[in-house]
């Protein structure tokens, strides 16, 4: 990944299998966006219509922005990533300029996935937010993303957010962001399949994916990330004391986990 000063720009390597759960989610995107880019003439001559953007939207830290990368990786698309902040920045000085660069980017790389994290930031239904600049700023992304200039072919608009209910419905008309996916909080089998995918890259002597699932009620896949960072530094403490590696166990999951405060709330 390097820096455009606008947007993180990479090639992910990531798949779906390294999104635990979510499988409802992934059909959806099977269908909405990599089969249509996929079968681009099978598409056509069924007269069904491809483009337009997805809106993701869910509690924090479970998987929005994952899944969009992983998306990225399943068609070997370019991703490209702005969020609220960088979105915010464009306010001020050349908004629209910025703002047409960053499509005309993800146009040049195409395919191309081009990622709006909290992107509420820039659709929220607010009067405050929609004076001048902001408006402007607005207008532009809405006239890029119906390809009003140029065309999008290959280029694929997702937008993360935790508060769906503040976009404006101008942002929702088709062409734009006229699908919304539910990105839940994991449930027990979901866990448990995310605590296998964060196995993978770390030395386990025997995990019981179901066990953990079952004491980490309420955890997003940031909250399991962090039981694993926990679990990993104990289990390193005493692998630097001997110089050897030792293995995390269910145990020390479990341990850990007894440790960490969850942060998703009742969604
Ligand atoms: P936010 O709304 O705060 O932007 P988000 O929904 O975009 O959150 P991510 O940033 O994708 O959440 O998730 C944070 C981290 O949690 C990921 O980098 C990953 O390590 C872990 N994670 C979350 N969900 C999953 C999952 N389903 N499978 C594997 N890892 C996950």
């Amino acid at each position: 990944a390097f820096d455009l000063g606008l947007a993180d720009f990479e090639k992910p390597k990531l798949s779906f299998a390294d999104v635990g759960g979510m499988d409802e989610v992934k059909d959806a995107i099977r269908m909405k966006i990599i089969h249509p880019l996929q079968h681009a003439d099978l598409f056509r001559a069924y007269n069904k219509k491809v483009g337009g953007g997805v809106l993701l939207y869910g509690p924090p830290g479970c998987g929005k922005t994952l899944l969009s990368k992983a998306t990225a990786g399943e068609i070997k698309a370019n991703f490209i990533a702005l969020g609220l902040h960088q979105i915010l920045d464009m306010w001020i000085g050349n908004s629209e300029k910025n703002m047409h660069e960053v499509f005309e980017l993800a146009r040049q790389h195409a395919p191309c996935i081009l990622f709006f994290d909290e992107v509420d930031a820039l659709a929220a239904d607010r009067r405050d937010l929609r004076q001048s600049a902001g408006r402007n700023l607005i207008n532009q992304f809405l006239s890029e993303m119906d390809g009003a200039q140029s065309d999008n072919d290959g280029v694929l608009i997702l937008g993360a957010t935790n508060a769906p209910w503040h976009i404006d419905p101008a942002f929702r008309r088709p062409g734009r962001f006229d699908r919304t996916l539910f990105v839940p909080p994991p449930d027990q089998p979901a866990r448990a399949a995310i605590a296998e995918v964060m196995a993978k890259n770390r030395p386990i002597g025997e995990l019981d994916p179901i066990a953990l699932a079952k004491k980490t009620e309420g955890f997003s896949g940031a909250d399991l990330k962090a039981v694993f960072d926990l679990a990993t530094e104990s289990v390193l403490e005493e692998a630097m004391k001997s110089g050897k590696v030792v293995p995390l166990n269910t145990k020390d999951l479990i341990k850990a986990a007894g440790r960490h405060k969850p942060t998703t709330k009742a969604w």
